[in-house]
């Protein structure tokens, strides 16, 4: 009995064990089956789904259709490398006038000229103008010419006068003294001259006739040394595209000995000296100087006519003087109402 106690204790210490052990061994199992799948769990998340992810999503870009071409898959095709352009020949500069010819500002000074592009229409040779005024050629023109000359500026009267021929629709040549330029010239009035349609001419650099003329002969270096100095000062003002051909001897060429030689180096360098055949009076001694502005008009058509009237009339002013601008609106009334035309000289 006590035996059989005993095997029946022993056996049920052995099932106890058995199950003890049985228990252990699920516990266990368990225990590594979570460890295993936590592991397993983070490699997938850490390395595996991103790579799903990718494959999935390079799918679904292969074959997603375009908006507008439905079905269709995107090829994708790699682009050529994309050169710099670079042009065979620089391109060129078109001028201001070929561009738009209609835009080119009349009013500016044409280039080696005394004159506007506007001007041209009216500017004459002084080589011609000079053989029509003595007679020497005949002028052909329709109507009478005249061409109204003013000597001695810029001076601070210049204004005025300019002011009397833009209202009046004239143009005029203006025979400038280089010493005048400087002291009296502003680019601003000297651009004046050509914008409202005048042309400029060379008066000298110094009037001065005693260095000029010493003894009452002409020096034609001198002469050619203040054509030249001249020049250079408008220049300044005007730009290298202004040149003039035109010039007039201080006092004219009548007054001097040694004339031809001084002619004949200004012609060298093709500039023409021009004296004038009518005159308003504004600088003729007192005597002999008309007393009103209706006079210096009347004056002016009378020299003219005394010179015998051929049909080119060259009249000499002075916009240095007071009367000047109070009786040049007689003047043009005198040669308009004679059915004359205005010129300038080139
Ligand atoms: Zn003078």
């Amino acid at each position: 009995m006590e035996d059989h106690i005993y095997r029946r204790h022993n056996l049920n210490q052995r099932e106890k064990l058995r199950k003890k052990r049985k228990r252990r061994k699920i516990f266990f199992s368990s225990i590594g089956a979570i460890l295993v799948l936590g592991a397993g769990g983070l490699f997938l998340r850490s390395t595996l789904l991103p790579k799903i992810q990718e494959v999935g999503d390079s799918f679904m870009k292969a074959t997603l259709p375009e908006a507008g071409n439905p079905g269709e898959t995107v090829k994708v095709e790699e682009l050529p490398e994309v050169k710099e352009f670079t042009p065979k020949r620089p391109a060129e500069k078109i001028p201001a006038e070929k561009a738009a010819p209609e835009m080119k500002d009349l009013k500016r000074l044409k280039e080696g000229s005394n004159h506007s592009y506007e001007a041209s229409a009216y500017a004459y040779d002084t080589a011609d103008v000079k053989a029509w005024m003595r007679g020497k050629k005949a002028f052909e023109g329709e109507k009478n010419l005249a061409f109204l000359t003013f000597d001695d500026g810029p001076h601070k009267n210049t204004e005025k006068v300019l002011d009397v021929l833009k209202r009046r629709g004239v143009p005029g040549t203006f025979f400038l003294l280089g010493d005048n330029v400087d002291k009296n010239g502003t680019s601003e009035l000297l651009q004046r001259y050509i914008t409202e349609g005048h042309s400029i001419a060379v008066h000298s650099y110094s009037h001065d006739y005693s260095y000029l003329y010493p003894g009452r002969s002409a020096r034609a270096d001198r002469i050619l040394e203040e054509y030249e100095k001249t020049r250079t000062s408008l220049r300044g003002h005007l730009g290298e595209g202004f040149d003039t051909h035109v010039f007039r001897f201080p006092g004219g060429s009548m007054s001097w000995k040694n004339m031809e030689e001084a002619q004949n180096t200004l012609l060298s360098q093709g500039v023409v000296d021009i004296d004038w055949n009518a005159m308003s009076g504004d600088s003729e001694p007192k005597n002999r100087r008309p007393e009103t502005p209706e006079a210096m008009g009347k004056y002016a058509m009378k020299t003219f006519k005394d010179n015998g009237d051929r049909k080119v009339a060259v009249i000499l002013m002075h916009d240095v003087q007071k009367a000047t601008p109070e009786y040049l609106d007689h003047l043009i009334d005198e040669f308009e109402e004679a059915g004359f035309t205005f010129g300038i000289l080139k």
